[in-house]
């Protein structure tokens, strides 16, 4: 090998999962991506979008320089300036707004990408005295934790069975979740234990490539869920499938429980999923039976009853004893041994946690707030805002905000009374959908395998702490998360909150209690530093909840005034009618995280179906649509244009579309409809129209 040529471990920042990859750069430059044989997530194995980020990497339309806008918003005209400029500019008006409406009026929305650096973010909101900083949770998997935490006292560990837990499940329920389709370096060990005798039912509205191989494929109407759930738990009990001392030992609430299903029988179940009673038992039945089982849920939850269906589920699983066993769900998160867990924000030496303020619009949702204090995932509390023109400084940092919390033609409306938005991305404003290209400010940063990083998201399950290391030179003047917030903290006097020369001796400071070093890390990839996640934790003190117990029944939400048990409200359903006779509900091939920039990548544009909308064979018969045809999807929020595709094994009433595209976001609206419990977006079950476009 030439000496210009070489190979650099790192890890994916695509997603969650941060698989190990290696990096092949020759004169400089990456020639090709490779999962990592040696890493414990993926084990050599990488997705597409993982691949095709060295063409994201390259693409000619990188944001290079800072901008500032200097025509209309939304316009397209900028003026290259330079990070003095614009900081100045930035903290300049920072202060006008806070001294003029208040620190509510400043927010900060953050996604997925920057997950590392998010408590950067979270750490300059709380040492600003700005309470108003919303991750990417709130619109993902929030009310999921959230109904883990007061059924479990903590939420299971997402997606807790990598490679080796797997090997011991015998029953796997793919809920809606296209998962081993959108991430088949991690989720790809599902169709493997097919192979090898697991079942697996995939409950879902339309027939997906798992469904082909599983055991059972159970189509079910969108936003149903709750429903199917409810009935399984009632069968479960009345055919004493449960685990009877898990039950007795480590439960509270069970005979409240089971008067309360007592009415959720399949026979009324069916009525409102189009499930048979029959498949219902034999759902039940089965999950009951092959344990250890998985479920492994996904976009089903996305409705008006997503909270209450995150609590049901969490009660089959730990009904059965599935919980905190290999195989089945393993109960999240051991403190790291970093300091204060590895969790910049919450820097113990500062007091940051008791200085943070709970922004207004949480105390509406106090279910949400007071499970995750530390987290805002209330995006739906900041486009209200937006929308009652409350926002008046608005930083988005890796969140395409119009695509990921639509209404995307409201969204342009609603940002006009904000007086700075200040957007950090990589790209400008071609794809589109970008919020970038209606910010005052556009800054250039830095891709994941531009920066170095620490990642401690592993730690949870593997007990190793890993890296994620720059394997380029970044071009132009990008930067990452940590040299902006620490150039603005200093422009803006709070420099004391951000005290380390480089990110180096930021992340030496934080490993210090495990003896590991950055620069040992950089070499070896990942250091164990922990045993992995073990099973029945619980045995040794219980489960952190007030009664010690699982609570089946939560009398801190009958407190709140939220149903204790799950419960199933018609009124929640969303009528069709004539003019919308259908449901429009959404999958996603889990390849837009991160800003969504990854619609840039030309190569999966082609191999994706990101702009079809999936027809039944009936509607399309009636409506005389062919697949090929371009077709607008209408609901009471907007028209979209898609190209058809039509489908046979699809829920009759049922259009599917893509998730987190311009035009999905142009039917869909972040505030209409809601769970009343999480606040959560119901983006499933929304009656619609279709036609041809003549
Ligand atoms: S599943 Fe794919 S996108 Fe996600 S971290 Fe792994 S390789 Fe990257």
């Amino acid at each position: 090998m030439s000496e210009t040529e070489k190979f650099v471990k790192t890890s994916c920042k695509i997603c969650r999962r941060e698989c190990g990859m290696i990096a092949h750069i020759k004169n400089g430059k990456i020639i090709a991506l490779y999962g990592d044989p040696d890493h414990p997530v993926n084990k050599g194995a990488l997705c597409s979008k993982a691949a095709a980020s060295v063409q994201f990497e390259y693409d000619g339309n990188r944001l290079l320089y800072p901008l500032m806008r200097v025509g209309k918003r939304g316009e397209g005209r900028w003026r290259r300036i330079s990070w003095d400029e614009a900081l100045d500019y930035i903290a300049k008006k920072l202060k006008e707004i806070k001294e003029k409406y208040g620190p509510e009026s400043i927010a900060c929305h953050t996604g997925c990408e920057c997950e590392e650096h998010v408590y950067l973010d979270r750490r300059f909101w709380d040492a600003a005295g700005w309470p108003n900083f919303f991750n990417g949770w709130g619109v993902c998997y929030a009310p999921q934790a959230v109904a883990q935490i007061y059924t479990f006292g903590v939420p299971l560990s997402e997606f807790t069975n990598a490679f080796d837990y797997w090997e011991k499940t015998n029953l796997f329920i793919i809920w809606d979740a296209k998962l081993p389709e959108g991430q088949p370096s991690y989720m790809g060990a599902v169709p493997r234990r097919i192979l090898d005798g697991a079942k697996c039912i995939v409950i879902d509205p339309q027939l997906t490539p798992l469904a082909t191989r599983a055991t059972m494929w159970v189509q079910i109407r969108p936003n149903t869920d709750l429903a199917l759930a409810l009935a399984m738990i009632n069968v479960i009990i009345n055919e004493e499938l449960y685990d009877k001392e898990f039950v007795e030992k480590w439960t509270t609430g069970f005979e409240k429980l089971k008067e309360h299903v007592s009415k959720y029988t399949p026979e009324w179940a069916e009525k409102i999923t189009d499930v048979p009673a029959e498949t219902i038992r034999t759902i039940a039945r089965e999950y009951a039976q092959n344990k250890p089982s998985y479920i492994c849920y996904g976009w089903c939850c996305h409705h008006t009853q997503y909270f209450q269906f995150a609590r049901a589920y969490s009660i089959l699983i730990a009904l059965t004893g599935n919980v905190d066993i290999r195989g089945g769900h393993i109960l999240g998160w051991p403190r790291s041994p970093m300091i204060d867990d590895g969790f910049l924000a919450f820097d113990p030496r500062l007091g940051l946690r008791d200085k943070r303020k709970i922004p207004e619009v949480a105390k509406e949702f106090p279910a949400v707030y007071e499970a995750l204090k530390n987290f805002t995932a209330l995006a739906h509390g900041l486009m209200k805002m937006l929308r009652q023109g409350k926002v008046k400084a608005l930083f988005v940092d890796a969140m395409n905000m119009p695509l990921r919390t639509p209404t995307y033609n409201r969204f342009v409306k609603d940002i006009e009374s904000v007086e700075l938005l200040v957007v950090f991305d990589v790209y400008l404003g071609e794809v589109e959908g970008k919020i970038a290209k209606y910010a005052d400010i556009v800054l250039p940063a830095k891709t994941f395998l531009e920066r170095d990083c620490l990642s401690i998201q592993l730690w949870h399950k593997y007990g190793i702490i890993h890296v994620r290391q720059k394997v380029v030179d970044a071009p132009g003047e990008c930067k990452s998360n940590f040299e902006f917030y620490t150039m603005l903290a200093k422009k803006m006097g709070l420099g004391e909150y951000f005290p380390w020369k480089n990110e180096e001796e930021l992340f030496d400071w934080l490993l210090e209690p495990t003896g590991v070093k950055f620069e040992r890390l950089k070499k070896e990839g990942y250091v164990q530093v922990g045993e992995p996640i073990s099973e029945k934790t619980y045995e040794k003190e219980g489960f952190p909840t007030p009664s010690k117990k699982v609570e089946l029944y939560s009398s801190i939400l009958e407190k709140m005034g939220v149903d204790p048990l799950p419960t199933w409200h018609d009124e929640l359903m969303l009528k069709q009618d004539e003019k919308y006779p259908y449901i429009h509900t959404s999958y996603t091939p889990a390849r837009q995280h991160s800003w969504t920039n990854w619609k840039a990548v030309r190569d999966l544009e082609e191999v994706l179906e990101q702009d079809h909308a999936y027809i039944p064979e009936r509607i399309a018969l009636e409506k005389g649509i062919k697949t090929g045809d371009l077709v607008y999807v209408e609901t009471k929020h907007g028209v979209a244009t898609y190209k058809a595709v039509v489908k046979k094994y699809i829920h009759p009433e049922t259009i599917i579309v893509s998730r987190g595209n311009p035009e999905q976001a142009k039917i869909i609206d972040i505030l209409d409809p809601i769970d009343p419990i999480s606040s959560f977006m119901a983006e499933r079950g929304i009656p619609c129209n279709v036609r041809r476009v003549q």
